[in-house]
């Protein structure tokens, strides 16, 4: 998306330790006309996938999950990063390497959420490493449902999490896909240019 390409040039700022801070238009304060944009164009993309559900992670995928949700007219489930007392019997449990905390979470999603029934789209903000995305598979995969693909707002592409994904045959669409970014001159470069 062009005009995601320009707000990120824009308003981002890169930090050191690869890190790209977009937190006052895509995942703290959400730009909700650029939300509904995204959303709209994951659903375009999806539209023959036959996709039941939209899976993410919480808490800055969930925005962008719950718009495509909605555009796609289908329920969204988020995966908890802890187990906590209202979460109450059995659960798909994945563990993820956090990229920005730098620890390692138990994720989980109630197994009354998923069924082998399910065609899941995967949502998140950002695509580095790829081990957000890679704990969500397996906890699809658990279920038995399959994989439509997975919907990223901002790919790191020079962090090759998605290129692995795509060379394992999973479909992965990223509204941007930043090639460089370097954190003492502030330049970004995306894929394609
Ligand atoms: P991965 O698991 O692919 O290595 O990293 C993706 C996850 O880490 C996402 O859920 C996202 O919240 C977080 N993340 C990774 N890189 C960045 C970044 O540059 N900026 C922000 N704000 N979050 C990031």
């Amino acid at each position: 998306m062009k005009y995601l390409e320009e707000k990120i040039r824009a308003e981002g700022v890169v930090l050191p330790g690869h890190v790209l801070k977009v937190g006052h238009f895509a995942n703290h304060q959400i730009d909700i006309a650029l939300l509904r944009e995204m959303a709209r164009e994951l659903a375009r993309l999806y539209a023959d996938a036959g996709v039941t559900k939209v899976l993410t992670i919480e808490a800055s995928g969930i925005a962008l999950a719950a718009a495509a949700a909605l555009e796609m007219n289908v329920p969204m489930v988020f995966a908890k990063k802890n187990a906590t007392a209202n979460v109450s019997g059995e659960v798909y449990r994945a563990q993820v390497a956090s990229f920005t905390h730098k620890r390692v979470y138990d994720v989980i999603v109630p197994k009354e959420y998923l069924s082998a029934d399910d065609c899941v789209l995967i949502v998140d903000d950002f695509l580095a490493q790829g081990n957000a995305l890679n704990g969500l598979i397996d906890i699809v995969g658990e279920s038995g449902a399959s994989v439509a693909g997975c919907g990223i707002i901002i790919e790191k592409g020079f962090q090759g999490g998605g290129d692995a994904l795509r060379a394992k045959g999973i479909r992965v669409e990223s509204l941007a896909i930043v090639e460089s970014m370097d954190a003492d001159t502030g330049v970004i470069t995306f894929r394609g240019e």
